[in-house]
């Protein structure tokens, strides 16, 4: 006899694998094809316009309400639907999109005065913007691009990753009840049941559409700055960690345990590979297996490149399987029963580990003699990407000659990744890091275009 617990358990893992569904098939602002999806926003970007800044700004607000609330719905349904990261860590993503994602606020228009009148500047919608997201932070892609694009006054449609349309979709159906619970218009926000490479390209395409993000891996962003439209790009990172020896090297240790494990290392930003000086590599290395790591050592990382990465040819590649996996159940493919939070292991510079954006809770630690060959390597590691990079000392000319040379975007200095994203430090956050197209980290003024207003002669007070 079954009890009553396992039958609802049965029930909740019946309705959790309906294709498309969550809890409910009829989802706010989520269309059977592209062409419904461009016509609902149309209708919803032109009364936007009738709206205040103060109603968007009730709408944001609700936004940040009903996000908290349903955190570990979206939390749950990202880790089921994608089988990467981890619950826990995914409810502390989107509390930190519902508190910290800028809203109206973040719009400081311009007044020019002087003898020949008052020139106003002031920041405009684009209208309606067009957006990729991710399967890596699918829902929270969603609501912090939303929070920005409408406080910019802008109306949304998505084309979601296809891997993730369920939660990306809950997403767009919870924006949706929160404006319209705020008093605003339908489908402010819109996105496609079963998205695809052709919607995709529909929605670029859609001369409705006047702003293209893109937040993914390189193909995407490629794919968007080749469309003739003004684009913003949030590309790859390959971020690395630096640890000199005047670092503290336990807190440094268990920094980057956090770090490099967040989410299972799903987040763009998450430290990916860390060079340690010679002299305090065994400290450092001590420190993180005393604070959740797991040292992988001899064949056995020889057996983990096996199963993690691809080669062709020459060239590593990542084996999608392991992506955003529990370090507990990569370990358990090469035979090692242990449930760690992160795998690290020792390995030269030339190692794939390194080379390649994996996003697994695995973490290749490279031996550097001084801050000259650390720097060396980790700009290297970094590919250009100008994303993240991240250090731990406490010699100000280090930091800052790092700082110079690897030119990211992110740069934190003595705290785990996520700091740079306003989780344990200053600033705001956003889950689109725009390196390639120079926005930084997008917030509402991203999402806007500058116009100007003159008046000659008159209307200023001195
Ligand atoms: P992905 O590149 O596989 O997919 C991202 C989105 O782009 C998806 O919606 C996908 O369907 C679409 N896409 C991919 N190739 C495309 C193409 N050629 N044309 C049109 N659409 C295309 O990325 P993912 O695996 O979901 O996410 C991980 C990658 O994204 C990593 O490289 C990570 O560093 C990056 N990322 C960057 C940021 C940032 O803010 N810079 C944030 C999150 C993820």
């Amino acid at each position: 006899m079954l009890d009553e617990k396992t039958i609802g358990q049965i029930i909740e893992n019946v309705i959790n694998n309906m294709p498309g569904a969550i809890t409910k098939t009829n989802q706010k602002g989520v269309f059977d094809t592209m062409g419904e999806a461009l016509c609902a926003v149309e209708k919803a970007y032109k009364q936007l316009k009738n709206y205040s800044v103060a109603q968007r700004e009730k709408m944001i607000e609700n936004i940040r309400r009903l996000t908290l609330l349903e955190a570990e719905n979206m939390a749950r349904l990202g880790v089921e639907e994608t089988g990467m990261g981890r619950v826990e860590d995914k409810i502390i993503k989107h509390q930190l999109v519902a508190n910290k994602t800028p809203g109206t606020e973040d719009l400081k228009p311009q007044a020019i005065t002087g003898d020949e009148g008052l020139t106003l500047i002031e920041m405009a919608p684009y209208g309606i913007i067009g957006s990729i997201t991710p399967s890596t932070n699918p829902s929270e892609t969603v609501i912090c691009n939303s929070m920005g694009m409408i406080a910019g006054g802008n109306a949304v449609v998505f084309n979601p990753h296809p891997n993730a349309k369920r939660t990306s979709n809950y997403a767009v159906d919870l924006v949706n009840r929160a404006v319209l619970e705020a008093g605003g218009p339908e489908n402010l926000v819109v996105s496609v049941k079963n998205p695809t490479m052709d919607s995709s390209n529909e929605m670029v395409t859609s001369p409705l559409v006047k702003l293209l993000v893109a937040t993914g891996g390189p193909g995407v962003v490629k794919m968007l700055l080749s469309s003739g439209k003004k684009a913003i790009g949030a590309g790859a990172g390959n971020p690395p960690v630096i640890v000199d020896d005047t670092a503290d090297i336990i807190k440094a240790g268990i920094d980057i345990v956090k770090g490099a494990s967040f989410d299972n290392n799903l987040p763009c930003i998450a430290e990916k590979e860390c060079f340690v000086f010679d002299s305090v590599a065994g400290k450092l290395i001590d420190s993180m297996t005393q604070n959740g790591a797991y040292l992988l050592k001899g064949d056995m990382v020889d057996k983990l490149l096996d199963t993690v990465l691809i080669k062709n040819e020459k060239k590593y590649s990542i084996n999608k399987d392991w992506v955003g996996k529990d370090a507990g159940k990569i370990l358990k493919a090469i035979g090692i029963d242990a449930d760690p939070r992160l795998i690290i292991c020792e390995v030269p510079a030339c190692h794939p580990f390194v080379s390649v954006e994996m996003m697994m809770p695995i973490l290749p630690i490279v031996r550097v003699k001084d801050i000259d060959e650390a720097i060396e390597l980790a700009v290297k590691a970094e590919h250009g990407c100008r994303h993240s990079a991240h250090i731990h000392s406490k010699n100000v000319d280090r930091l800052t000659r790092f700082a110079r040379e690897v030119e990211t975007t992110i740069f934190v200095k003595n705290a785990p990744s996520y700091a740079g994203i306003g989780a344990g430090g200053e600033g705001y956050t956003t889950f689109t890091i725009a390196g390639p197209t120079g926005e930084g980290l997008t917030a509402a003024h991203s999402f806007t275009r500058q116009r100007r207003c003159v008046l000659v002669d008159g209307f200023h007070i001195v």
